[in-house]
This record gives structure tokens, sequence and C-alpha cells, in this order.
């Protein structure tokens, strides 16, 4: 450890992203790179996003409008909810980082799945809390009953991520309901959303519902995946308006910038028909892709998000490393606990039949040897 650093910053080791194609352009010098690794959109930015984006460098020597009025009420229309219910943050994870600040002190207790989005696990951390993590069930969901049974007098936080990265499940919207109902006083659900427009909306738990009756839950959610915005870093918080001003103070002020918010603002007003018919593209390539992966005997998850949690006899990490070879970028899950399973992002058909047609070569072993 370096001298002077927080001891609990030791604990913490760095989020690994998934590889960019830059890096394997620079490493492999191959010249088709597709890359599924990371659950990004291919259809995005959508038409309305990218005009108003571009206009918007025009202002980019003012700081943007920290009331963020605009673009709380754009959110907040389509939850039925007003702008103070509504928090704007530097992706999700920005507002992840937040609620870590917000709510954990060394000696709390922070619950979470032990396969999930890995960022939960290092922000509680960093805070100093203690993690109690829960094993995933046999078929492979979360665990919430064990996740419930789990709070004790010490625990603050309760980080659900729903449909989970990286399976794509989702769980019954009843059962998420509940536990919001059923929380303690001082112990919060933070509910990350993140995919959460690439599941059926009624199968969604009602989150206005559930803040409107106080119950104590934080949602999640970003213009990162359905939205396609990704680079732009934008995500946003629902939440009672007294928690709002709590992570409105805790959150640096400007923390989005100009040429995301008018993108964001711009596709939530015009880009709705993009919006829709990359989400149809995205469910319908899922199906697909899911089927030949099952024909090549993988076993597939219900996916409720842009991505597949597939696996096959063989040790995804060195599929992944024959699939990079060949151009494909995808996410190995050993990190997880999964050694033969791989997440891969749904991508344009061309991409996904590209992806395949390498998979097929890996598996079957041509020119390296086998899997
Ligand atoms: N939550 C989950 C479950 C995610 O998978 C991701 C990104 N991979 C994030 C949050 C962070 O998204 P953002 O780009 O909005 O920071």
């Amino acid at each position: 450890m370096i001298a002077g650093v927080r001891k609990a910053v030791g604990a913490a080791t760095p989020y690994v992203p998934g590889k960019t194609v830059e890096e394997v352009r620079r490493e492999l010098g191959l010249q088709k790179i597709v890359k599924l690794g990371s659950n990004e959109n291919p259809y995005g930015p959508f038409p309305a996003a990218r005009r108003a984006m571009t206009e918007e460098i025009a202002r980019i020597n003012t700081y943007p409008d920290v009331s963020f009025h605009e673009i709380k009420s754009l959110i907040g229309e389509r939850f039925g909810l007003g702008p103070e219910w509504v928090a704007i943050s530097h992706g999700a994870e920005g507002m992840l980082q937040t609620l870590g600040k917000v709510f954990l002190e060394p000696g709390d207790e922070a619950i979470l799945s032990r396969a999930t989005y890995g960022l939960y696990r290092e922000i509680s951390l960093v805070m100093g809390a203690t993690l109690k993590e829960i094993m995933l069930k046999d078929d492979l969901s979360v665990n919430l009953r064990e996740m419930e049974r789990a709070i004790t007098g010490r625990t603050k936080l309760l980080w659900l991520n729903n449909p989970n990265n990286p399976t794509g499940m989702l769980l019954p919207k009843k059962s998420v309901e509940n536990l919001a109902k059923r929380l303690p006083r001082g112990v919060w659900l933070v509910l990350d959303e993140a995919y959460a427009e690439f599941a059926s909306p009624e199968e969604l738990p009602s989150v206005a519902k559930l803040l409107e009756a106080e119950c104590g839950l934080i949602v999640v959610r970003t213009f990162s995946k359905a939205w396609g915005l990704a680079g732009a870093r934008i995500g946003y918080a629902l939440a009672r308006p007294e928690m709002v001003r709590i992570i409105d103070t805790v959150s640096e002020p400007f923390n989005a910038n100009r040429i995301a918010i008018a993108g964001a603002s711009a596709s939530l007003k015009e880009d709705e028909a993009a919006f829709n018919q990359a989400l149809a593209a995205t469910v319908r390539e899922r199906e697909r892709v899911a089927k030949a992966l099952r024909d090549m005997g993988g076993t597939t998850l219900p996916s409720h998000t842009n991505f597949l949690f597939v696996t096959f006899r063989a040790d995804a990490g060195e599929v992944s490393v024959k699939l990079l070879r060949k151009g494909v970028i995808v996410r190995p899950c050993g990190g997880w606990g999964f050694g033969c399973s791989l997440r891969v992002t749904i991508g344009t058909p061309e991409q996904n039949d590209f992806f395949l047609e390498a998979l097929r070569g890996v598996l079957s072993g041509d020119g390296e040897g086998g899997a």
C-alpha cells in the first residue's frame, strides 16, 4: 500500500472492463473486430441524439444547467413522476458510487449476489463496508430470500441488479416488490435496472408505486444500454424527493456533461421510433443467437437483456482467447465462478453471424487444436 492511502482502498481491486476494439487492434493487428463484450448498443446513438450532441458542441465552453431540470422532467414523465424524483449522474456507475458514499461507513454491511455486476463489491469495500455475498440459486437466479435473510442490524444496503448481469435473468416482479415493502427502516434496496428496457415492461416491478409508498428503494438506470449512449456517460436514479436532495448534495455538482444531457434529452423527446426499432431488433436477434448457441451444444439462460449467458463443455477463458484471435470480443465468466460460461452481447445480425461463425470454428478446433 502507498503510505497515506485509506486502508479500505487497499481492499478494493480495479474494475476490469471489457477489451476495447482499439486494444485488440493494437495487440493482434486484426482488421475486422466485433465487440460483443460490453453490452453496448450497436444501433446507437439514435438520430435526434446525434444531431443534438453535435449542435451542443458550440456551447461546451459553458457549464451545463446544474439543476438538470429538462432532463429530469423528461425522465420523470416516463415513470409518472415529477422531476424532483430524479437524480442525474455520470453513467449509472457514477450514481452507484454516490450511493456508496451516501450510505456506507466502516462496519456497515452490504448484501449482494455472488454473481452480479462487479462494481457493487468494489464500491462497498472502498467505503469500508463488509460484504455479504449470497450464492445464486441452482437455476442461477438471484436468491432474494437469502439476501433478505442476511439482513442484520448492521446492514445498510442491498445491491440488486435486475435483470442481472452476467446471467441476464429477471426476478419475479412480486418478489422484488415484496422485498422492497418489507425492508427494515434504514436498510436500502439499490435496484440497478441498467438493462430493464430489454425486459417486458409488465414484468418489471412498479417502481413509482413503491417509491410513493415510501419503501426504502432507489432505482438506478442508464442511457448506456438501450439508449445507445454508453460513451456519453449518463445515468440516473429514481428516488423519493428527500433522497434525491441528498444524492444531489453528495454528487459532484456538474456530474453529467452538456453533450450527454443534450443527447439523452433529444432521444427521450424524438427518438422513440429508432429506440423501439433497435429494441425489437435486439430481442429478435437474442432469440436467434440463443437458438444457434443451443444448436452448437451450449446451454443458455433466459435473457431479459441485450446479452446472453451461455455454457459449453469447454474452458470459457480459452474459448474467448481463441475468439479474440478471430476478432470477436466476448466476456468469459470465470471471474464470477462460471469457468465454462461466456457472456455475449447481442449485436447486429451481421455481427452476430460473425461471432457464431467464429465460435463454430473454435468449438470444432479449426487450426487451433480444439477448444
Ligand atoms: N449496472 C450494470 C448492471 C451494468 O452492467 C453496467 C455497465 N456494464 C452499469 C451499471 C454501468 O453503466 P453505465 O455505463 O451507465 O455507467
